[in-house]
């Protein structure tokens, strides 16, 4: 509010709609991007895919405006005489109006989007050109913009308090980096780096500060990533010295087949930790379909068998309700109380559930996240199991270690293989066991890549499995801009197949439907009552019915590595051969149709990790993975940076380890920063 330029009005703005209170905030609101200011286009020149442009001319006309309420909104035509588009704003319109009047020179910036063959861009960046008008910086940064916070805070505010906040501090800016450090890396100081953040003289001097951006955030998110992983390694945790009577007799009596050398060898490891004195954070990586479910329940029968409570944490409800199912049949053989908690359970049933678990009559808790809300209190957690992990970062596994006077083991199913440098920071606290083996006897899944033309061929093939009692799995993506257009495609689709196939029964799950009503749907396809489920990607995520053998994947193309393999893990769980069947138009590109080939030519979740990595734009698995970081990164991109990355954690492991080449007074600054970084992101760990 103090800072020239801002006053108390736009400091309230800046709160509410940027997030930003502080000075530091404000210098570390960098430019998502910039604008060479050096460059016009014209408008003859504008093509399709066009990132952000400038261009130079006037208004010739403005439409009336159109539209009511939220809704309303302007159009003007522009030309800089090459050619018109259209400007259109949705709010504003008075200021709009009375600001760039038809005829006066402006400069223009926006990303231009096509449409029928009209050109437009949306909320123009507008500068009326004015005699003594001369474009102060050749390299303009563009801010992340709130269109609620409208005219009163622009592009060129945000450059201006930062320049002015710089003026005011100008040499006192502690560098939280170690000195040393910058040298050996050549690195800019922290001031140096925010002038050339905010105030670029050209792309140069933006490159060398993002460069030592990125670093810095990479060195704090690693140092405490490490921090935490050496603090947990001298955590007590629970000992459990007995194997007990329940896992024998689960295991010589109820075993429903013979584990897996992987299995065992997993067990064997966590049984290792429990004996260990320390708490377990072990990750268990497997393929789908490698049998995980099974280690983690034997793994709870320990935990049980030493007097403790056990919970399982799926991502999905479906997921959950399907683990407790399977896991029922076996507890109600050895007397265990097994419960099911998730968003769905409510009224009466929860209370008691809630008693229950409290009072230490349920022995295994199954469920979703909502296991580790406050209000499920155990009387003993011992364990707990969360699969299919890529949903959970170190942030929402720490809720966990309020569940107890010592914090829980902790054991975490993927079957997700992941890149190295991501591994390394999302699990980088956590010992690894892979499950490098499937169970005997199954039949490989056989992948093959159709076109829609050729569709009939594969309705054939749909026809030929149904024949002999299988059933189907047709899956269409759901992208969330384009929801609705996505719904109507999975129900065209269902009353296509309803159509083609008269005497089965086509089911339909998606998202949108209610928790009770997914639960009856996915019930009646996992009893063969119904034969095909048309769905969206909601069973992407670990649900077993092994009488499945074809798994037809829609609009292929839409799916990364990562998923389509997911997919796919879905059949070939019973005895019997599979399909999976990738569908995509003929058209497509060179990177596409290389994904779709590795997915036919492999099934190693492995290999195809090693090939997403290296096809890999920016995925899915980047934005959870993002989410369970304890920090926010702002210019770092954790599958972009890996080599940033890897510097940054060999950095970080110095400062833990005491490297004789960073001083004691390095040291601490560097630790003091990250208290104040984790005094102003979530503080998520007991320990501090
Ligand atoms: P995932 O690792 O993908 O979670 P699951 O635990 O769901 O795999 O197991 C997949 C299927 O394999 C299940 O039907 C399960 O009963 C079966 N299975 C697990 N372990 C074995 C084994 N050792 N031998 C035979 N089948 C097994
Ligand atoms: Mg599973």
């Amino acid at each position: 509010m103090y800072l020239k330029g801002v006053g108390p009005h736009r400091a309230e703005k800046l709160k509410k709609h940027f997030e930003i209170e502080t000075v530091r905030d404000l210098l570390y609101n960098f430019p998502f991007r910039y604008v060479d200011r050096t460059k016009f286009y014209n408008i003859n020149e504008l093509m399709e895919g066009m990132d952000y442009i400038q261009l130079h001319g006037h208004i010739t006309d403005f439409d009336a405006p159109e539209g009511e309420g939220k809704k309303r909104r302007i159009k003007a035509f522009f030309t800089d005489g090459t050619g018109y588009i259209q400007l259109v704003w949705f709010n504003g319109i008075k200021y709009v109006t009375e600001n760039y009047k038809v005829g006066k020179e402006l400069v223009i910036f926006g990303k231009p989007s096509f449409f029928n063959g009209q050109i437009s861009i949306i909320h123009p960046e507008i500068e009326v050109i004015s005699p003594n008008h001369a474009p102060r910086q050749q390299v303009m940064p563009r801010y992340h913009m709130s269109e609620k916070a409208g005219v009163l805070i622009t592009q060129r505010n945000l450059t201006e308090w930062a320049s002015n906040a710089l003026e005011m501090l100008s040499g006192k800016i502690a560098d939280p980096l170690p000195a040393s450090l910058i040298q050996e890396y050549n690195f800019v100081s922290l001031e140096r780096a925010l002038q050339m953040m905010h105030i670029p003289k050209n792309a140069e001097e933006v490159a060398i500060a993002r460069q030592r951006m990125k670093f810095e955030e990479l060195f704090f998110l690693q140092l405490e990533i490490l921090r935490y992983a050496e603090s947990k390694k001298s955590e007590q945790g629970f000992y459990m010295p007995r194997v007990g009577a329940l896992f024998n007799s689960f295991y010589s009596d109820h075993l429903p087949f013979t584990l897996t050398d992987a299995q065992k060898r997993v067990v064997k490891e966590v049984h290792a930790d429990f004996i260990s004195g320390k708490q377990m954070n072990r990750l268990v990586q497997g393929d789908v379909g490698s049998g995980k479910t099974l280690v983690a329940f034997l793994s709870c029968l320990i935990a049980i068998g030493n007097g403790f409570q056990a919970c399982l944490m799926a991502p999905t409800e479906i997921l959950a309700e399907q683990h407790f199912n399977t896991l029922s049949s076996f507890a109600h053989k050895l007397g265990i109380n097994i419960q099911l908690l998730t968003g769905n359970v409510k009224g009466k049933q929860r209370k008691s559930i809630e008693e229950g678990t409290s009072n230490g009559e349920v022995n295994l808790l199954v469920g979703t996240h909502a296991l580790i809300e406050p209000n499920v209190v155990f009387k003993n957690l011992g364990l707990c199991i969360i699969d299919e992990q890529h949903r959970f970062g170190v942030k929402q596994r720490a809720q966990l270690w309020k569940k107890n006077t010592l914090p829980p083991h902790v054991l975490v199913m993927t079957a997700t293989p992941i890149p190295r440098t991501l591994a390394m920071t999302i699990y980088g606290d956590l010992d690894v066991s892979v499950i490098d083996e499937l169970p005997p006897g199954r039949k490989p899944i056989q992948t093959f890549h159709y076109y829609y033309k050729d569709f009939s061929r594969v309705l054939e093939g749909i026809r030929s499995e149904l024949q002999q009692g299988r059933q189907v799995y047709v899956v269409y993506p759901l992208i969330q801009e384009n929801e609705r257009v996505d719904l109507l495609d999975l129900e065209r689709g269902h009353e296509e197949l309803t159509q083609a196939l008269p005497q089965y029964k086509v089911g339909k799950l998606h998202g949108k439907m209610k928790p009770a009503e997914k639960e009856t749907i996915m019930q009646q396809f996992a009893s063969g009552e119904t034969h095909v489920l048309v769905a969206t990607t909601v069973i992407e995520v670990g649900v077993n019915v092994p009488n499945a053998s074809v798994m037809v994947i829609q609009h292929a193309d839409r799916f990364g590595l990562a998923q389509l393999h997911q997919l796919r893990g879905r059949v070939g769980r019973g005895a019997e051969k599979s399909y999976c069947i990738l569908l995509t138009n003929y058209e497509l590109s060179e990177h596409t149709r290389r994904r779709m080939q590795i997915m036919v030519d492999t099934t190693d979740g492995f290999i195809i990790a090693e090939e997403d990595l290296k096809l890999r734009g920016p995925g899915d698995l980047e934005g959870t993975a993002q989410s369970g970081l304890p920090f926010n990164l702002k210019v770092a991109n954790i599958t972009k940076d890996a080599d940033i990355m890897q510097q940054a954690r060999e950095e970080a492991s110095k400062i833990i380890h005491n490297h004789p080449t960073r001083t004691p007074q390095e040291i601490k600054t560097a630790y003091d920063h990250l208290l104040q970084l984790k005094n102003i992101t979530v503080n998520y760990s007991h320990i501090s």
